[in-house]
């Protein structure tokens, strides 16, 4: 039976961030679904199940945003099969979406889930249709075929008889051994995931850095492989589940390389059950090799990408672990448990979307607008819709792959890299050269000295990595594309031709437009924070409000690092802020994700973080994206 969601729906609706401490209580989250979206959703599901047919979830766009498993694990409650001797989870379930954010995807094939790209305009709730996997069909009652689709990938039914993705890994992989130590040949039971044919040309930048993950030259989009993961990043909002999962695996030790666990999402104001997380999440972390951050430090990827390698791939069960050295491809927390434990992670790889930059950047424009260009230029080429029924989105499940701007310094190359995740992309590589890089890990190794010195755990950790980030700097060499490398699709982006700034506006990542398209709006509150800000944005912010007197906004200022903020305090920039009349926040995601402090009911807002789904600051907030200038002057 069909339950409907017209329209886009994201992890938000699913898993909203206000609950966000209930997420590893299963039934008690999932009472919030869709609270916001569809308030009589619940009872709709409830009235649907008098059928005593199975329920798919079906909408336009389903589970953008950010990588929430407790989002899967909601429609699983409502809409899955009991787990015979395991109270309190689901898993199976469908999902039906004309497109489904990649993240959503993986995790609702980790969970055992059947998700389905099709066509779903002709679906109503209520209506009651035939799921054909094997022809792939969904026909109504009748008969008559209502949309078509292909089973991607080939690997799906197997992994829903097994239960999930990981569950399907780890059997094939017991089968194997099993097998070979009786002397038995390999089995016949699996489908056996089809390799691409060789196109005998170049490999891109992702193509390379993968395959150095799996030994060899280059990873064609389409195969089935399993990268080294050398990185993982947890947050606090997804650690409890994260935690949960690695039980599940019986994991007592990480084989990844460096595990790292922050606590950006709740420092502010934390819940009790916050605190208690706190309390005991850096242990269980830090006893099985982890590096365990502590409130107040600041925002995860501000912490992580300081802790990086080049041209390594590394995941995180927060949808913004988007490496600017290197590849992430981050996920739900199942399989960041899963690469954590293991040390290497299934992946089908992406197809590469290029976006090569030229030209000179012109007065007045920002890395900000540079971010927005992206999207804004897809939309003028047709390859990017805002509207969300039949939506075209050249990003969507690929890889994102930038050139064109090379000595950038890292943090701004994240900002490039984080901002892929709003245009559901399923990872970015920013094509840097030697020195930028290269500087950015000589501070970083004095960071890790530092934190070593101060008492983090797990020290061995943190030595070790500075090990591998002095070997690297003792013999400087990054992966560079081959000149032939495949595309799925190039924007080439003319600096010259962006001469105004470029906003997200309200209430869509991908909804950009020039300024003067929105001017004379009134700005009610702004806020500048996020992992999208660097310590430059407090400053060139700082410097345009320091003769505005106080001011008529409300405005929020959270720096991303405590070493930013106590930076920011010897420059005087926080005097700055103060006799604006601005309120400082606790280093960490503050408004960004709005599981905290919000902002008033349907306020305007302009924001320097990274999405502005409905709902995410404030109730019925309208909220404008774009750079830390043009917030200050909003302000
Ligand atoms: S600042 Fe925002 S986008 Fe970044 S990690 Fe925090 S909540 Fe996520």
């Amino acid at each position: 039976v069909v339950f409907k969601v017209p329209g886009e729906t994201n992890t938000d609706d699913l898993s909203p961030a206000q609950e966000a401490w209930s997420r590893p209580d299963i039934p008690q989250h999932a009472k919030a679904m869709l609270v916001s979206k569809m308030p009589d959703g619940l009872a709709t599901i409830a009235k649907l199940k008098e059928k005593g047919l199975p329920l798919a979830y079906v909408g336009d766009v389903v589970g953008t945003g950010s990588s929430r498993k407790s989002a899967i694990n909601s429609v699983q409650w409502h809409m899955g099969e009991d787990i015979p001797h395991i109270p309190n989870k689901r898993t199976g379930g469908l999902v039906l979406g004309g497109k489904i954010a990649p993240i959503f995807f993986n995790t609702a094939e980790d969970s055992g889930a059947l998700p389905i790209q099709c066509d779903v305009q002709g679906m109503n709730t209520g209506d009651v249709i035939v799921i054909r996997p094997f022809e792939g069909r969904v026909t109504n009652e009748a008969g008559e075929t209502l949309s078509t689709f292909d089973i991607a990938p080939v690997t799906l039914p197997d992994e829903v008889r097994a239960g999930g993705r990981i569950p399907l890994i780890i059997g094939r992989g017991l089968t194997t051994k099993a097998r070979e130590a009786l002397g038995l040949p390999p089995s016949d039971l699996f489908i056996k995931p089809v390799a691409p044919k060789d196109t005998g040309k170049g490999y891109t930048l992702a193509q390379k850095m993968v395959g150095r993950a799996c030994g060899v030259t280059g990873i064609r989009p389409g195969t089935y492989c399993e990268p080294k993961i050398t990185t993982v990043g947890s947050q606090d909002t997804t650690g409890a589940m994260t935690r949960d999962e690695l039980k599940e695996l019986a994991c007592l030790g990480f084989s990844a390389d460096l595990v790292m666990q922050s606590f950006c999402h709740t420092a502010a104001y934390p819940k009790p059950v916050d605190i208690k997380l706190q309390h005991t999440l850096p242990e269980f972390m830090s006893s099985r090799g982890g590096v365990s951050l502590r409130p107040g430090d600041g925002v995860i990827h501000s912490w992580l990408n300081r802790m990086l390698l080049p041209d390594t791939v590394g995941t995180g069960g927060d949808s913004h672990t988007r490496f600017p050295i290197g590849i992430s491809f981050p996920a739900g927390s199942g399989l960041v448990a899963f690469g954590a434990a293991m040390g290497s992670m299934p992946l089908d790889m992406p197809e590469s979307v290029l976006v090569r930059f030229k030209g000179t950047m012109q007065p007045g424009i920002t890395l900000r607008d540079l971010v927005n260009a992206i999207p804004y230029a897809a939309i003028q080429e047709g390859t990017l819709t805002v509207g969300k029924q039949g939506k075209k989105n050249v990003f969507n499940g690929r890889i994102l792959e930038i050139e064109g701007l090379p000595d950038l310094k890292v943090e701004q190359a994240f900002e490039f890299a984080d901002a892929s995740a709003e245009r559901s992309a399923n990872g970015c590589t920013v094509r840097l050269n030697k020195e930028p890089v290269a500087e950015y890990l000589r501070s970083n190794v004095a960071l890790l000295e530092k934190m070593i010195e101060d008492g983090y755990e797990d020290p061995r950790t943190l030595r070790r990595r500075i090990e591998k980030i002095n070997a690297w700097l003792g013999n400087q060499d990054l992966l560079e594309p081959d000149a032939d490398a495949e595309y799925a699709h190039v924007i080439e982006i003319d600096l010259n031709e962006i001469k105004e700034p470029l906003l997200a506006c309200p209430n869509d990542p991908d909804d950009i437009k020039p300024l003067s398209a929105v001017v004379g709006d009134k700005i009610d509150e702004v806020f500048i924070g996020s992992c999208m800000t660097n310590i430059g944005h407090y400053r060139a912010a700082a410097k345009v409000l320091d003769d505005a007197g106080l001011i008529p906004t409300r405005l929020w200022i959270a720096p991303p690092t405590r070493m930013d903020e106590s930076e920011l305090r010897e420059e005087g920039a926080y005097s700055v802020f103060g006799r604006v009349g601005g309120r400082t926040e606790v280093p960490g995601c503050s408004l960004c994700m709005g599981n905290q402090a919000r902002v008033a009911d349907k306020a305007t807002v302009f924001s320097t973080s990274t999405r502005n789904f409905d709902n995410r600051m404030g109730k019925d907030a309208r909220v404008y994206l774009g750079s830390a200038e043009l917030a200050a002057v909003c302000a």
